[in-house]
């Protein structure tokens, strides 16, 4: 492990993280992310992925129902 609690930086921004910090997952893979990173990159990040795979899903169980005709 080379990650010290004690003095984490922001994975994106590179700045010093107050408290835990956040998973920066899907914008950065590993790390911690700062509270405005958070709220700034990866959580808008996370809803277009959500979005995208609703999308996907829908896609595949119009694939299924036209096989099953
Ligand atoms: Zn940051």
């Amino acid at each position: 492990m080379n990650s010290n609690p004690y003095k984490r930086k922001c994975c994106i921004c590179k700045k010093p993280i107050e408290g835990t910090g956040h998973n920066p997952i899907p914008v950065w893979p590993t790390g911690r992310c700062c509270d405005k990173c958070h709220t700034t990159y990866v959580l808008p990040a996370r809803y277009r992925l959500i979005a995208i795979r609703e999308e996907l899903e829908k896609t595949e169980q119009d694939d299924t129902d036209k096989n099953n005709q």
